[in-house]
């Protein structure tokens, strides 16, 4: 097994974040390995590891100014095992390989656990959509989608959105790969109501995360009413999390973006939800706006110096990091711990550092990983692309009650899968074992290909 990471290690040595994402997996199914010889004869992890397909390509375009641009655009097709690849677009300045090949070997994982079929990819590029107008935004959307175009399709690869991709990007990419395939067809999931999306896909991520944050209560015989939760983002994942924190009872306390965050002791109520969404979602204005808004909340800048996020040393019942891989380190992990938190559920992809995972494991907090806490999003995305094939549209209530579904079986199979290779109560050694075991039978049975 050591062998593996070393050889991912000096393969791809400045991958750190897949590399990070591959350690915590492959530690995880040891015990599978080591009692199945058929999977080490046939090289299961080596396969899994790899990429079935890296796409990498120029994407140049016009600012508003008439200057030339140049971005990279990247899709990783990472496995097909179990159904068509799936995962979101990012477009982010950070963008790189190593975190997108990351994020697409998590994504395999994550939509097994979600019983539905769907194989894991993710793409994006490392376009800043920050300060750029609603015509530039179009203009990069368009000519990304001049290449993309070709290696995506309803059966081979369905796209959806990530952070800096949301509902309007999703159209723009989806109005150019229509034009230029001359086809209407489920090839990208978060698409509009009115042209074939579903209801609940928006909400599906925060949602879930809290579906899961109920059931892990529920094993203490604790529910979320009357519990103050932190929240970190203030994009699409916090926002339904806090909606149905407080739809729970609970009381969401704070919320940030990349410059700071504001922590709010009466609560962030569903007027001031619905303030943080028309800054966000239309005036894609700064978090800071809130504390200017609401002056009893207090905004606190980011500290480059600083080794820790404030954000994390409140007092509170839930811990719920929304924003991005690696914001809770492990002095986070340890100040989260001795404010007494009984819960933390990953909304981000890989939020948490391995010594911050070591750290809530030890002390006993009950810890979801990102790949079963937020599936809820790429759960609904399946249930859109069900819904795209039989060209129907299903009520609110139809797909918050299979998302409510999705995630109680998610829960109950990470805690079964946990009991029964001996770590009760170890949701990440649940959720991957669980979610290799399902690839790597698919994997199998379909021979070395
Ligand atoms: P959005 O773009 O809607 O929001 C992202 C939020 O995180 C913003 O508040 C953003 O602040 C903040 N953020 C992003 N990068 C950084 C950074 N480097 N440092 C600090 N803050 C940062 O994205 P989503 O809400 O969709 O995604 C958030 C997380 O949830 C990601 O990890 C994503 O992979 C994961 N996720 C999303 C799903 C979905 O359905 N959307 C599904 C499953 C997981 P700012 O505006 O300043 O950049």
């Amino acid at each position: 097994m050591n062998e593996i990471i070393e050889k991912v290690k000096k393969k791809d040595a400045h991958q750190k974040e897949f590399i990070q994402a591959v350690e915590e997996v492959v530690q995880s199914v040891k015990p599978v390995m080591e009692a199945t010889p058929a999977y080490r004869k046939a090289q299961i992890l080596e396969r899994m590891v790899e990429p079935e397909r890296v796409i990498m390509f120029r994407v140049p375009w016009v600012d508003d100014r008439g200057e030339v641009q140049v971005n990279r655009g990247f899709r990783v097709q990472m496995n097909s095992a179990i159904g068509p690849y799936k995962g979101g677009m990012r477009f982010h300045p950070s963008v790189n390989l190593g975190i997108l090949k990351f994020l697409g070997f998590e994504q395999t994982f994550k939509n097994a656990l979600t019983t539905l079929p769907m194989g894991g990819g993710k793409g994006g590029a490392d376009f800043d959509p920050k300060g750029k107008s609603e015509n530039e935004i179009m203009q990069f959307c368009q000519c990304l989608m001049t290449e993309l175009y070709r290696h995506i399709g309803s059966d081979t690869d369905v796209p959806a959105g990530d952070i800096g991709v949301g509902a309007r990007e999703v159209g723009y990419m989806f109005g150019m790969y229509k034009k230029l395939t001359n086809q209407f067809t489920g090839v990208f999931t978060g698409k509009g109501l009115t042209w074939g999306g579903s209801l609940i896909r928006p909400e599906a991520t925060g949602y879930g995360l809290m579906y899961m944050v109920a059931e892990m209560l529920a094993t203490k015989n604790q529910e979320l009413a009357g519990k103050t939760c932190l929240v970190s983002g203030s994009g699409n994942v916090a926002q339904f999390s806090i909606e149905k924190i407080l739809q729970m009872g609970g009381k969401p306390i704070s919320c940030s973006d990349s410059n700071g965050y504001i922590f709010d002791e009466e609560g962030i109520d569903q007027e001031k939800l619905a303030f943080i969404m028309e800054l966000k979602n239309v005036h894609r204005g700064r978090i800071k706006e809130y504390a200017e808004r609401y002056p009893k909340a207090v905004y606190t800048p980011v500290d480059p110096k600083c080794d820790h996020n404030p954000l994390w040393n409140h007092k509170a019942h839930c811990a719920l990091p929304c924003a991005t891989q690696n914001e809770i380190n492990k002095r986070d992990a340890q100040n989260i711990v001795n404010n007494k938190v009984m819960v933390v559920a990953e909304g981000a992809n890989m939020p948490t550092m391995p010594e911050g995972v070591e750290i809530f494991q030890q002390e006993g907090v009950l810890y979801a990983p990102s790949k079963a806490a937020n599936a809820g999003g790429v759960a609904v995305s399946g249930l859109e692309m069900s819904q795209n094939s039989g060209r129907v549209s299903w009520s609110r209530e139809k797909v918050d009650l299979q998302l409510q579904g999705i995630m109680k079986n998610i829960h109950k199979t990470c805690v079964d899968t946990a009991e029964k290779y001996n770590m009760p109560g170890n949701y990440v050694a649940g959720a991957n074992i669980a979610g290799f075991v399902k690839v790597a039978e698919a994997m199998m049975a379909q021979g070395i290909v």
